[in-house]
């Protein structure tokens, strides 16, 4: 059996780290038929659009994707990709697992963070207009259904997975009504979790500095949109910043991959980008399909590459390309099989 999954190999240093990632997720003796996806510069140009609709029905189709990062140029006026492919497939939940490795150097050795951000609305709705030529007015939504439904997800998830807590983060104190239904919605999911997760809530400016001072105190983090978007980049940075960094937007019928970090324009063609980020959320695609020894065996054989340390990329202190790494945990899944 073979799984069809739409690979998207994006934009810059993208197609370099796609290839690592399919040779990874090869190795592990898992089937894929894959349903190779331009989007982005490239299609620009060809096809008069970065999101050819092609793109998003063989997501539909297939129900899950791998993403590389794709550039959003600035002022063409062409929306972001991501955002674009989040509103089309409805991806209410973007999850970034954010957890220490040996051989990352970070502040702490211990975080063991899971960040379930809202992914559809709050200030990221894009209704905004100009009042008059000196001011702007950005408005924020917040709905109790996709705020209880951004919370089922983190709590299911934390029951799926032994997570012991849940913290909501919001700015309720300021932001009474919208901030207050988020924290209200998350209040009443925690309810039929009662006894099996614990729940607690923090206001966003207080969570920022408790994740710098003492992450260890932290589990699963269900935030809205904005807050989301800021507090999983803090976390990221707390586990050894963006080459490392996995994630993936999950929606009722599809599921997209992706790392947090961009295209970085800069390496692209060098062989020398870190592929570690989008192995890891190819990690997490074994896992949403439950291929669940194949996900532990990649996530395994990259830490132990890290720890190990002598074939890692420029960002970790090596001199490995690319490929390198991909060949190295791709071989120690292999002899690990
Ligand atoms: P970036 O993440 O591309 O790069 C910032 C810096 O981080 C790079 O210069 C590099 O030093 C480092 N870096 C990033 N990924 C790395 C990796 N895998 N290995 C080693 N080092 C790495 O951020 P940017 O420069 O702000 O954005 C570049 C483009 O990417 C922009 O067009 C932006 O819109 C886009 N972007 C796309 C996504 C996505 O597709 N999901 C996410 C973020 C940014």
């Amino acid at each position: 059996m073979s799984y069809a999954v739409t690979l998207i190999p994006g934009d810059g240093i993208g197609p370099e780290l796609s290839d690592a990632t399919r040779m990874v997720l090869e190795s592990t003796g898992i089937g894929f038929d894959w349903d190779i996806q331009d989007a982005g510069e490239a299609t620009i140009e060809r096809e008069g659009t970065p999101l050819p609709d092609r793109v998003v029905d063989s997501i539909r189709a297939n129900g899950v994707a791998i993403k590389g990062p794709i550039t959003t140029p600035v002022g063409s006026g062409f929306r972001s990709v991501n955002v674009a492919l989040r509103q089309a497939l409805e991806l209410y939940a973007n999850v970034r697992p954010a957890r220490t490795m040996e051989g990352v150097a970070t502040r702490y050795a211990d975080v063991d963070l899971f960040i379930v951000r809202e992914n559809t609305e709050d200030l990221y709705a894009g209704i905004e207009h100009r009042v008059g030529p000196d001011a702007a007015e950005s408005i924020k939504i917040i709905t109790r259904a996709a705020s209880q439904r951004i919370a089922r997800y983190a709590f299911e998830y934390a029951v799926k997975n032994g997570r012991r807590k849940v913290t909501a983060v919001h700015k309720a104190n300021i932001m009474k009504l919208s901030d207050g239904l988020f924290l209200e919605s998350c209040q009443q999911v925690a309810a039929d979790f009662e006894g099996r997760v614990e729940f607690e809530d923090r206001i966003v400016d207080n969570m920022c500095m408790q994740l710098v001072q003492k992450p260890e105190l932290y589990d699963v983090l269900v935030l809205p949109n904005l807050y989301g978007d800021i507090v999983s980049d803090l976390a990221a940075g707390l586990v050894g910043g963006l080459g490392v960094a996995p994630g993936a937007n999950i929606g009722e019928r599809a599921a997209v991959f992706e790392p947090v970090h961009g295209s970085a324009p800069k390496y692209a063609g060098q062989n020398k980008a870190n592929p570690t980020a989008l192995i890891l959320s190819g990690a997490l695609m074994l896992r949403h399909l439950g291929e669940l020894k194949a996900a532990t065996a990649v996530e395994a054989a990259v830490r132990e590459v890290i720890a190990t340390g002598t074939t890692v990329t420029y960002d970790l202190g090596g001199s490995a390309g690319t490929r390198e790494f991909g060949e190295a945990v791709a071989s120690r899944i292999a002899t690990t099989a």
